[in-house]
């Protein structure tokens, strides 16, 4: 087998994209190899391979609303009820966690005839934000990368852990046609029930600072512990050598903590966007480290857009 048809091989394999061929473009090449008569899909790797260490185990961890969307899922969804039903759910005091509460919306959605592909359509409106098509791009590039020899061991694992929902997450990365790259996610169940969303608890935990229904420190930490007695059951004492975590919000700051905790190679980072809660939490208006940042024992850094946080994660991730 030649090189170039190895490379199609194990990227082909590693897309799971065997019944439907692409090509690729080896690097510093022109040409490409057609796989199909029916469908071809090129993909040109156009990375600074210096940027990759050859063998990394890497995870980054993305939130989702107001980090890789620039909106809040769950708020947006409610301007699809009439400004008299939002007062009236948002006034109602018999809320015990977050899903109760979005639920109530579901529950008052379903009773003014507002559907489930109304929802859908609201949820796909949301632009990402500015530079995160860039960052997505980045990481198919990356993954491309393990399909050629010498970057066999490099691994890039993407993971979305939102405080939204499993529909939500799914509608985003389909709409923004990046099912490829997110290994994995991590949300609040979500459910179709007589054409009405009901949204669960994604677990139970015993934080006291989190909402009921999810504490991201507990739900990284056994994602690790199951992505390792899974994926990557039978790489001998597999563990990642860095993580980077994406937020914005209150409850990312658990997540800080889980990132803290756990033992890599090199140091962790949280990736803190500027001028939203976390940020806030973490330091004051002059900028000096609050007691809850002092805390984290990972690395802080902030961005603002998508561009800032893709050097951020040149600067100190990749590497
Ligand atoms: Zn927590």
């Amino acid at each position: 087998m030649s090189f170039r048809s190895n490379i199609l091989r194990k990227i082909n394999s590693l897309f799971k994209f065997k019944s439907k061929p692409f090509s690729i473009i080896k690097p510093n090449e022109s040409e490409y190899i057609d796989m199909s008569k029916s469908k071809i899909i090129i993909y040109i790797i156009d990375i600074d391979k210096n940027l990759i260490d050859k063998k990394k185990n890497l995870l980054m961890i993305f939130d989702m609303d107001f980090t890789v969307l620039n909106e809040n899922s769950d708020y947006e969804i409610r301007d699809l009820l009439s400004k008299d039903d939002r007062e009236l759910v948002a006034n109602s005091k018999d809320y015990k966690s977050w899903a109760d509460e979005v639920n109530a919306y579901f529950n008052r959605m379903k009773l003014r005839g507002v559907t489930i592909d109304d929802i859908k359509n609201r949820i796909q409106r949301i632009p990402l934000t500015d530079g995160f098509n860039e960052i997505f791009h980045t990481i198919r590039q990356i993954k491309l990368l393990k399909g050629i020899e010498e970057y066999k061991n490099t691994n890039l694992d993407v993971m979305f852990l939102s405080g939204a929902n499993v529909k939500y997450v799914n509608w985003v990365l389909e709409k923004h046609s990046i099912t490829d790259i997110v290994d994995d996610y991590i949300s609040f169940s979500c459910k179709d029930i007589d054409g009405k969303l009901v949204v669960g608890d994604y677990h139970s935990h015993s934080c006291k600072s989190c909402d009921k229904s999810l504490c991201k420190e507990k739900a990284i930490k056994d994602y690790i512990d199951n992505i390792v007695n899974t994926k990557y059951k039978d790489t001998k004492n597999f563990k990642y050598d860095k993580i980077c975590y994406v937020g914005d919000g209150g409850n990312d700051y658990c997540a800080g903590i889980a990132i803290s905790d756990i033992n890599v190679n090199y140091k962790n980072h949280l990736m803190v966007r500027k001028g939203f809660i976390l940020h806030r939490m973490l330091y004051d208006h002059e900028g000096n480290p609050r007691p809850k940042s002092k805390v984290l024992k990972c690395e802080i850094s902030l961005w603002g857009d998508g561009y800032e946080l893709s050097k951020q994660i040149t600067k100190n991730f990749l590497i």
